[in-house]
This record gives C-alpha cells, structure tokens and sequence, in this order.
C-alpha cells in the first residue's frame, strides 16, 4: 500500500491559523471559522458544500439534541474528495466549536495565540488538542492522497461542526443535509482527542437542574422559615448513594475509568441576602449515562432518587423538588468491537507506530452517538491529545501525535476508499 509523507509544515501553519480563531460556543467566530475552513478546502480543490443551518427549524425537531449557549447563527460544511466510484464511502467528522478559556490567569499566555513550547514539538492553545488537532489530522490525511495524485474509488467526506461541546447541533444538522442529498457514508472516524487509542464507545451525559423551594424569612427568626440550602443537603446525598449504585456494576469497556458514569453538580445558586432564609435554589449538573441504557432509564433513575428524598423530608414531603432536563442531551453510542473499522484503524496505527492501540469507552458524551444512533454509521474516535488536557488551562498538543494520526487517516482513507 501506498505511504506518502505528510508535508508537517502545512500541517503546523494550518493548525496555527485555526487556532488563532475564538471559536468558543456561541460566538460570532465559531461561524467564522467554519466559512475560513471551507474556503481553504475549496481552494485545495476538494467539492464544498457550505450553508447556513435553519436553526429554527433544526432545534424544533423532536430528535433534537439540545443546546446550552444562545446561538444566533451555525453553519454547516463538507469538503469531499471525490473518488471515481465503487470504493466505500469515509466521513471524517470534527467540530470545530471549543469551550471558554476559564480563567484567565490561569493560563501562561493568551489563549488563543499559539505558543509552541518543547523545542516546538507541542502547540498550546485553547482548542489544541480538542479538537483543533483532529481536523489539522484529517485535513493534512486528505491533502496528502491528493498531493501525491492518489485517485480513489469511494468519497472521502470531512465534516467540520459547530455546537458539539453543548450537544450536537452541527452534526444533528450534518447528518439532516446528507440524508437530504442522500450520501451515506459507510463508516466515520473522529479524530477527538485519544491519544491515539480507539474510542468507539461513549457513555452519555444528560444536562439537568434542580429547583428546591424553601420558605423565606428573616435569618433573625430562622426556625420560622425553611432553608433551601439546608433542603438540599439530603437531596446531594441521595444523588452521591444514586451515583454509587449505577457505577456497581460497569461494562468492561469501562473498567479503566475509576468512575466509568459520574453523576456531578456543577452549579448552584441559592438566595438573594445574606439575612433573609433562602426560599429557592437552583443546582445545575451531569448524569452520566451507562452504555446502551437507554435515556429515559437513567432520567427516571435520577427523578426517582430525588423523589424518594424528598418523600423522606417533612418539608420536601409536600414542597418537592422539581427536576428538569435541559441543555446538552447526550445518549450513550457504540459501535460494535467486532467492527472491521477497529481492526482497520488498529491494523494502520500498528504499522505506522510499531505497537497496537487501546481499545476502551470514554466517560463523556460525543457526537459517536449521533452519527452511529441517528446515522446508523459504524463511528470510533482515534485522534491526537490528551483528552485530559481537554477544557484546562494551558491545554495543549504534540506536533508528532497530530502527523501520526494524519499518517494513520491516510491508510485508512486508502483502506476504506480503495485507490483506483
Ligand atoms: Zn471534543
């Protein structure tokens, strides 16, 4: 089989130039960089398509996978590189949306200017290795076949998306477009950040709140009133007994996590003085999803929980606790470990690094579970990074992980696709 090298130059200067662009969730510069990219594609020569997602009308279809920032715009983009026909199809998805740089003085620089650090062989910057990396992968696997005038059967489809980190709604779109054109691709790979181990299962990640009432008064004559803050204490414990219990028992593919399904709180908010008792508080979390339960399952889990607590509670008992489902809606996705796809990724990236990758499910929610629920397409995850700098300050990427995954997308394009 054919192995052209990759040109490591282009590959560094495109992922500093993504990297430059604020494409954090919800900002105008997350649709920026979506038109940026698919005018660099087309300019390569791949077949662009680029348009304006109807957001009205995609967030009001009911297989909608929620969405947690105030999103005016979203633009959806695919660059193909034609083959000739009779090779299968591969879809290269990755989104290109990136979280918030925190705070900001716990960065050692500017977020988004790249600094290149170890003798220039690691890029830090928000988005670096989730999931900036990825698409400079992807995008570098593609120009190399094409540069080196490899001709293939079957299309090689790359799909940049918007909104992943708060749902999904890029490849909800994505996936609406292709069944719309009537592609369907046969199998997709997402370079998110891995280490470059195989990923192709996810548990999922369900977005709740918790509104607790109380009873205001004057904090000189507490007893009087009921404390919101004090009601949630049995509440928070009731969720720390539920998280036990649904990580008991955990899939083997989830066995490396210490906590393959967490259930945490991320936000509260309680009270509006410091001497009034709080008649209300909001707390905002994450319910992790196991492997193939179903969502309504591990939300009827958590609503039970709560119930139950609050039948315990003498005020609670008659003033119970609501739980909502809002934002991000992860479900739980796999693909099959049996998978040619595994095999295929695992045979290219033995060849190329010298050793066979892990294979295991990741605790977070992606887009896998859309691609391979919605879109039925054997789905893994193999890119560069470390998913553990993900979302951190400082996060960053080696240079040697991004050209090895590019080098691996190479052959499974070539595996995939078949040259002509
Ligand atoms: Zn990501």
């Amino acid at each position: 089989m054919t192995s052209p090298a990759i040109d490591e130059d282009h590959l560094r200067a495109a992922l500093r130039d993504l990297l430059q662009i604020p494409s954090v969730g919800g900002t105008s510069a997350e649709a920026d960089i979506q038109w940026h990219i698919a005018a660099a594609w087309q300019a390569e020569g791949l077949t662009v398509d680029a348009w304006p997602i109807d957001l009205d009308r995609v967030t009001a279809q009911p297989g909608f996978p929620g969405m947690e920032v105030d999103r005016r715009q979203a633009v959806g983009v695919t660059a193909t590189l034609a083959g000739i026909g009779g090779g299968q199809t591969l879809l290269i998805n990755c989104h290109t949306d990136v979280v918030p740089p925190g705070d900001l003085r716990a960065w050692t620089g500017d977020p988004f200017i790249v600094r290149e650090v170890d003798h220039s062989q690691a890029f830090i910057a928000r988005g670096a290795c989730d999931m900036k990396a990825g698409v400079v992968a992807a995008w570098a696997a593609v120009r190399t076949i094409r540069e080196a005038g490899i001709r293939l059967r079957g299309d090689v489809i790359l799909a940049p998306v918007s909104g992943e980190e708060d749902g999904g709604l890029g490849t909800y779109a994505l996936l609406d477009r292709l069944a719309e054109l009537g592609v369907r691709p046969d199998r997709c790979v997402i370079p998110e950040p891995t280490g470059l181990d195989i990923v192709p299962a996810n548990a999922g990640a369900l977005t709740f709140r918790l509104v607790v009432p109380g009873k205001a008064t004057h904090a000189s004559r507490r007893t009087e009133g009921v404390s919101a803050i004090e009601c949630f204490m049995p509440i928070l414990r009731a969720l720390q007994d539920l998280e036990a219990r649904r990580n008991r028992d955990v899939d083997p593919l989830m066995r490396r996590w210490p906590l393959a399904y967490p259930l945490s709180i991320g936000t509260i908010q309680a009270g509006d003085w410091a001497s009034t008792v709080p008649d209300r508080l909001t707390a905002e979390g994450r319910l992790g999803v196991a492997l193939d339960e179903p969502v309504a399952q591990a939300r009827a889990d958590l609503e039970a929980a709560v119930a139950d607590a609050c039948r315990a509670d003498p005020w609670l008992r008659d003033h119970p606790v609501q739980v909502q489902w809002w934002g991000g809606q992860f479900a739980p996705g796999r693909t099959d470990s049996a998978d040619p796809l595994l095999e295929d990724v695992a045979a290219a990236h033995a060849r190329i690094t010298g050793r066979p990758p892990a294979v295991y499910g990741a605790p977070y929610g992606s887009d896998l579970r859309l691609i391979r629920g919605l879109g039925g397409i054997p789905t893994i995850q193999y890119g560069p990074g470390d998913a553990a700098t993900a979302h951190t300050a400082d996060e960053f990427v080696r240079i040697d992980e991004v050209r090895t995954c590019a080098e691996v997308l190479v052959q499974v394009i070539l595996r995939t696709c078949q040259e002509a």
